[in-house]
């Protein structure tokens, strides 16, 4: 499989690295509703088990991944930095 590269601007965020790199082992990408409604817990984890979430824009779509850097619960939903 391909090695993907996410890129993203949101520099607080724990998996975050310089040049603009995520830098996560995977990451969720979600409609606002579920990153609103749903515990740190649920991530990419959990993604297998989560109904589609379809949006219209972008502006409705989130990472349900971030967690701030200094955050006591980054380790809350397994994800690891790589
Ligand atoms: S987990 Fe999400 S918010 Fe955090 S660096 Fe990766 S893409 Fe950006």
């Amino acid at each position: 499989m391909t090695q993907q590269h996410i890129h993203c601007t949101v520099d607080n965020c724990h998996y975050w690295a310089q040049g603009n790199k995520c830098v996560a082992n995977e990451i969720l990408v979600a409609s606002d509703q579920l990153g609103a409604d749903q515990p740190d817990r649920i991530d990419a984890t959990t993604a297998q088990n989560l109904n589609p979430t379809p949006v219209n824009t972008c502006m409705s779509t989130c990472c349900k991944s971030f967690v701030a850097g200094n955050s006591p619960n980054t380790n809350v939903d397994g994800i690891k930095k790589q």
